[in-house]
C-alpha cells in the first residue's frame, strides 16, 4: 500500500511543477501588462496611478504630482 502512495505523491508533485512552471509564464505576462504607469522622473514602471502616487510621494515629494493623464504616457 505504501508503494501506491508513494506514486501518488510523486504524481502529485509532478502536477504542481507542471502547473509553477505554466503560471510562472502567464504570471510574467501579466505583470508586464500590468505596468499602465511609468514614472518620468525615474522610469519606475507602476501597476497604477495609485501606486505611482504613493511612489512620487515617496520618491519626489518636491516635484509637483503629474496628472493621471501624464503618468499613463
Ligand atoms: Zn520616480
Amino acid at each position: 500500500m505504501a508503494r501506491g502512495l508513494q506514486k501518488e505523491e510523486s504524481q502529485k508533485k509532478a502536477q504542481a511543477a507542471a502547473k509553477a512552471k505554466a503560471g510562472g509564464k502567464s504570471n510574467l505576462k501579466t505583470r508586464e501588462a500590468a505596468f499602465k504607469v511609468k514614472c518620468r522622473k525615474c522610469m519606475l514602471p507602476l501597476s497604477d496611478y495609485k501606486n505611482f502616487t504613493e511612489h512620487w510621494n515617496a520618491k519626489h515629494p518636491k516635484d509637483p504630482m503629474p496628472t493621471e493623464e501624464e503618468a499613463k504616457m
